[in-house]
């Protein structure tokens, strides 16, 4: 590659925080790498990134739950000769709001393969490229359910309570080195997080938002690029950031107060 841009690698970029953060560091100008299963959507963000912001763009398509995909694909990257400056570790899901003694067993697996095995098999890969040249970036995405249990949530919050726990840990094995590591704790964001939780149901979905002005996914990927560009001496750990409606999972204003 003859560009000396920044390389910013964020996973699950098809929608949602991860598609918005893309954008805001194409804008920035920062060549991109996008990845998640749905090829159509991260071909059409390419093309967009590239003709609005005319910066590199690479886009994989492959499911971060299968070891051998994510391999493959930090081996193409690393033919290409790119060692990413940050990696945005957004790809992630909830599916279900079941009780312990109802959920899928399937939902469950599917999550703690993507949000805790999928993260860490990148994050293992991308972290060895990043020590090798002292330079990076790690930025996880929590969620206030890395730090508030809630019911019908025992596995997505274990699933992020991990993603905490992983990251005050890895900033732990970084400290002789110039990498940092950030976990961002959102609350509610109107994405199409609640659609794939309940399987497509969107008026469910939905209502899960009544009355309230939700955090936007560009609210989010504006932290991300905060975060990552302040001078490399500053480590932010941890942000937890919820709709001024939400103060906790559960302390919430319906009223439409912004509206
Ligand atoms: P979203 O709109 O549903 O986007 C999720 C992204 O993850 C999609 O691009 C999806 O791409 C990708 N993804 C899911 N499973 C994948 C897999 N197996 N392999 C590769 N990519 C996969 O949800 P979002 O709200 O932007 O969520 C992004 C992150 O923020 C997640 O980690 C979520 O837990 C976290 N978060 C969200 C909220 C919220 O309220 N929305 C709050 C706190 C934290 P494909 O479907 O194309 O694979």
């Amino acid at each position: 590659m003859s560009s000396t841009k920044r390389w910013i690698l964020v996973t699950g970029a098809t929608a949602g925080i991860g598609y918005s953060t893309a954008e805001m560091f194409a804008k920035n100008g920062d060549n991109i790498i996008i990845t998640g299963r749905r090829e159509d959507k991260l071909k059409e963000l390419a093309d967009k990134l590239q003709k609005d912001y005319n910066v590199e763009v690479i886009y994989y398509a492959f499911d971060i739950k299968l070891k051998s995909e994510v391999l493959k694909f930090v081996d193409e990257i690393k033919s290409k000769n790119i060692t990413p400056d940050l990696l945005v570790n957004n790809a992630g899901l909830s599916r279900g709001l079941d009780k312990i003694q109802d959920a899928s067993i399937d939902d469950w697996e599917e999550m703690i393969d993507t949000n805790i095995k999928g993260l860490l098999y990148i994050t293992r890969l991308v972290v060895e490229m990043m020590v090798k040249v002292d330079k990076g970036h790690i930025i996880n995405l929590g969620s206030i359910a890395a730090y508030q249990p809630y019911t019908g949530g025992s596995v997505y919050n274990a699933t992020k309570f991990a993603v905490r726990a992983i990251s005050d840990a890895i900033n732990l094995d970084l400290v002789d080195t110039k990498i940092r590591v950030t976990a961002v704790h959102p609350g509610m964001v109107d994405t199409e997080f609640s659609t794939v939780r309940f399987g497509g149901d969107k008026d469910r979905a939905n209502s899960v938002y009544n009355g309230i002005d939700t955090l936007t996914a560009d609210d989010i990927a504006d932290i991300i690029f905060y975060v990552a560009s302040l001078p490399e001496r500053v480590n932010v750990q941890h942000i937890m950031v919820t709709p001024t409606q939400q103060r906790s999972i559960n302390a919430i204003n319906r009223n439409n107060i912004f509206k």
